[in-house]
């Protein structure tokens, strides 16, 4: 059996071990040993260490993981986001908010209210002078018009809710992801 001439890598000692030995125990101060060989020379490594640079290895790659993961969260999220957005009447795109329906149904819905009560007041003293019929169909407008407002409202405040949903879960998973990164640190 070939013997080969190793010195304990952390306290110094010489140890004699069979070629063949891939690890041992210093009998000096009992530490654990792994021989390591490159080409003809040979060394030893206490083993608590190359565990350590093991588990140091094991979180490096989970931090590159989740903050690769992190990067494609964002740019799901970036599209995510455009889909979500609500074309305005001048073509600009924006987030719908549920402040933005309630605002736009008060506006709309007083517009229409304003017209009704004022349409309906004029096509009164229309009809008392006599003039045909067909005016009293101007009071409608007025009433279609809050019943779009209304639509339109309820739509933009379902898109916003569904919009904050959206965003609530993207936060919540970036989050997850921000804190794994941190605990691999
Ligand atoms: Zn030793």
């Amino acid at each position: 059996m070939k013997v080969i001439s190793l010195n304990c890598n952390h306290c110094g000692a010489p140890l004699e071990v069979p070629k063949k030995a891939r690890f041992v125990t210093c009998g000096f101060c009992e530490s654990k040993l792994a021989i390591e060989h490159s080409g003809n020379t040979y060394s030893t490594a206490v083993i608590e260490e190359l565990q350590e640079t093991t588990q140091q290895l094991a979180r490096d790659v989970a931090r590159i993981k989740s903050s690769s993961d992190i990067e494609r969260l964002d740019a799901q999220w970036e599209r995510k986001r455009e889909q979500h957005m609500i074309t305005g009447k001048h073509g600009a795109k924006s987030l719908p908010s549920k402040g933005g329906a309630i605002a736009a149904a008060v506006f709309m819905g007083g517009f229409g209210l304003f017209w009704t009560v004022f349409a309906f007041s004029i096509t009164r003293g229309a009809s008392s002078v006599g003039a045909p019929g067909a005016v009293n169909i101007f009071p409608l407008f007025g009433l279609l018009f809050v019943g779009f407002a209304i639509f339109a409202a309820v739509s933009q405040f379902s898109k916003a809710e569904a919009y904050e949903r959206d965003l609530k879960r993207y936060q919540s998973e970036r989050r997850r992801l921000v804190n794994d990164m941190q605990e691999s640190d």
